[in-house]
């Protein structure tokens, strides 16, 4: 679940300096700030729905207030530089992933109808790509009418087709990234230690991206551009995982994690110690 407010820059303020994280994933809580326009920036936190106690805590807007205070990327916005533009904190709920499928064993369940957008495929607006799949959705859609302007079935047929292969992967990526994020946060939730288990591929995949992936980002512009073209799904889901390259720069990152400090805490490590530093 989403929980945003938004503030103004008070008269003579001005934006902290912008050289350091945007945002932070705690594993029971993902937080980010936002910049608008007009002197405005937005702070966001979701919390998992299954944790009650935070998600009703987090509505009131003088803890969230405080709970933002406590976060390393969003305290130094709420450091007194501005003031709440909505006094309540909006929330949003059914983040979800979702594919309706409009033709089985190939023929059009609706006719005169073909979707686009969220309409046919929805993912996590949490992982920023429901814009981009809209568009290239459409632009399938484009070349599928362009190629059979005088056959409706196979019209229909070869978007079906493409959105399969090409966008498809884009919603099974955002199933399983929800399902992990999930297990964590029922583990943190319950007091349990998501990486416990050292046998599990998971925990090893947790270790690789943490201790692999996201000091490699900082250090090796090879890495970083495959990082983006994967965000901006110029590359498929599966991209980083299967370059060789790419793996080997990842890998050579991970294998030098105990000879550098542990990766910055981008917050409260524990879900107990945030609630003890948020007002009753
Ligand atoms: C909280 C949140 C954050 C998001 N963040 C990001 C992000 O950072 N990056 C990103 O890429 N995507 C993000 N998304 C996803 C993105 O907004 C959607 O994937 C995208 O807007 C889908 O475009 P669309 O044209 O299919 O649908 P929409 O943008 O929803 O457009 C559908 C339009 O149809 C209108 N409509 C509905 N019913 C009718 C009717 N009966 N008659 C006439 N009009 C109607 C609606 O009012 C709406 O204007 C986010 C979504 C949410 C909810």
């Amino acid at each position: 679940m989403y929980f945003s407010r938004f503030y103004r820059l008070r008269e003579g303020e001005e934006y902290p300096p912008r050289s350091g994280p945007i945002g932070g994933d705690l594993g029971y809580l993902k937080y980010g700030v936002f910049v608008g326009d007009n002197r405005t920036f937005s702070v966001t936190l979701a919390t998992p729905t299954v944790d009650d106690e935070l998600r009703k805590m987090l509505a009131d807007p003088v803890v969230f207030d405080s709970c933002a205070r406590q976060l390393v990327a969003t305290a130094p916005w709420l450091d007194g530089r501005a003031q709440p533009i909505t006094e309540q904190v909006h929330v949003m709920a059914g983040l979800l992933n979702r594919w309706r499928q409009y033709v089985r064993d190939g023929r059009p369940l609706a006719t005169g109808l073909i979707p686009v957008g969220d309409a046919v495929l929805c993912t996590n607006p949490l992982y920023g790509r429901g814009c981009s799949i809209a568009f290239w959705g459409a632009h399938l859609m484009a070349q599928a009418v362009a190629a059979h302007p005088d056959d409706p079935l196979a019209m229909v047929g070869a978007y079906d087709s493409a959105l399969r292969a090409e966008i498809y992967p884009w919603y099974r990526a955002g199933v399983e990234q929800d399902a992990e994020a999930r297990r964590v946060a029922a583990a943190l939730l319950a007091g349990d230690d998501p990486d416990g288990d050292t046998s599990d591929p998971r925990t090893f995949m947790r270790s690789v991206f943490r201790d692999g992936l996201l000091p490699a980002m900082r250090s090796d512009a090879v890495v970083l551009r495959a990082f983006f073209r994967s965000f901006n799904l110029l590359s498929p889901p599966d991209a980083m995982a299967t370059d060789a390259d790419v793996g080997a720069r990842v890998f050579a990152a991970w294998q030098e994690r105990d000879q550098r400090p542990p990766e910055p805490q981008l917050g409260p490590a524990h879900r107990a110690d945030l609630l003890a530093l948020l007002p009753a």
